[in-house]
């Protein structure tokens, strides 16, 4: 594995607001390598897009605040001033795509010329030789005909479409790093895979990383190296895509896993899709322990009491959870056995 590019330690974000703090990201430590894929996964409020959005100063300060952490992009400290605006970042070293393409584009210009403002910007390119870069992305982004669709306005472009062009945006300053916040949630599946696949073949051609945040764990299969469920403004397991999926050690994950739809026949769930009881913690006032425990099937005494150590359950491969450990007898089905290395 290269160098990480992007090494993020203890981040921790909140936001006063009239009610109270809310705890979005509490604690969050991962490295994104170049080439590589990380998927940040979990559920609406978990804390994963505020996670990559405060590293990019996408988060309005306030009310948001990074109180705690560190985040180095290639060296360079960006949280270095606490209150970053991301500007030196956001474009030429990482580039977001976002999950609803129809509301992130200009209605009143033509996509060329909203490509080739970011290289004017960016870049210092002159307006016509931006423009035939513009040209030269929609193509790369296997946009047909796209000298004549360059001229084109958003409300011209179907769904899949203005996604191609959101993306021949995001990689028009070649960034290092590409965020891609539930890029195909808008889409229906035929597109989704067109939109994955692109992904994938830009990401071989360019060698950028990619940070996948997503609900959806067919996504994650479909796409990812390296996982990270997030619970509560936490990181709750973390492993490469295997792992998560064939050996996940933590029952928030499992759940994750049992309430994805599947054609598989040999699915543990015998294809019933099972829910997760209960809703995700309110983030003003989190749970005392593990923030899981008032859901979790598998809860005991301490779970409640005291938060749960990070386990290694393999290379790369870790959970916090209490049933890892030595004292806590054997694991429920479906979790697989870690090395119970004692306290
Ligand atoms: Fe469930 Fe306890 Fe593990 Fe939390 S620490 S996931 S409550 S068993």
């Amino acid at each position: 594995m290269s160098e990480p590019i992007l090494q993020v330690a203890n981040l921790h974000v909140d936001f006063q607001t009239y009610g109270g703090v809310v705890q979005a990201v509490r604690g969050v430590s991962f490295d994104v390598c170049a080439g590589q894929t990380l998927a940040i996964v979990g559920e609406s409020g978990c804390g994963k897009s505020v996670t990559v959005q405060s590293l990019m100063g996408l988060i309005p300060m306030p009310p948001g605040r990074i109180h705690q952490g560190s985040a180095h992009l290639r060296g360079h400290d960006i949280l270095a001033s606490k209150i970053i605006d991301g500007q030196d970042i956001r474009g030429s070293q990482i580039s977001m795509i976002f999950q609803d393409p129809m509301t992130s584009l200009n209605p009143t210009m033509n996509i060329g010329s909203q490509i080739a403002e970011t290289l004017e910007v960016h870049k210092g390119y002159s307006k016509s030789d931006a423009f035939a870069r513009a040209i030269e992305l929609l193509d790369m982004s296997k946009i047909p005909e796209a000298a004549k669709r360059a001229k084109q306005y958003p409300f011209e472009f179907s769904g899949g479409m203005l996604q191609r062009a959101m993306i021949a945006m995001a990689i028009a300053c070649e960034p290092a790093i590409l965020v891609a916040d539930e890029p195909t949630t808008a889409l229906d599946v035929t597109i989704q895979a067109q939109i994955l696949d692109l992904l994938g073949d830009l990401q071989q051609e360019t060698g950028m990383a990619i940070i996948l945040i997503t609900h959806d764990l067919g996504v994650v299969a479909r796409m990812a190296d390296e996982v990270m469920v997030m619970y509560a403004g936490e990181v709750v397991e973390r492993g490469g895509v295997d792992d998560i999926f064939y050996r996940s050690g933590h029952p928030y994950t499992q759940g994750l896993r049992l309430a994805m739809p599947t054609n598989n026949q040999d699915t543990e769930a015998n294809q019933t899709l099972v829910a997760i009881d209960g809703s995700p913690p309110d983030l003003f006032n989190p749970p005392r322990g593990c923030a899981y425990h008032p859901r979790c099937p598998y809860a005991m005494q301490v779970c409640a009491e005291q938060a749960p150590p990070t386990r290694t359950l393999g290379a790369d491969h870790q959970a916090q959870c209490w049933l890892h450990h030595e004292m806590a007898g054997a694991l429920p089905d479906g979790l697989v056995s870690a090395s119970k290395v004692g306290q």
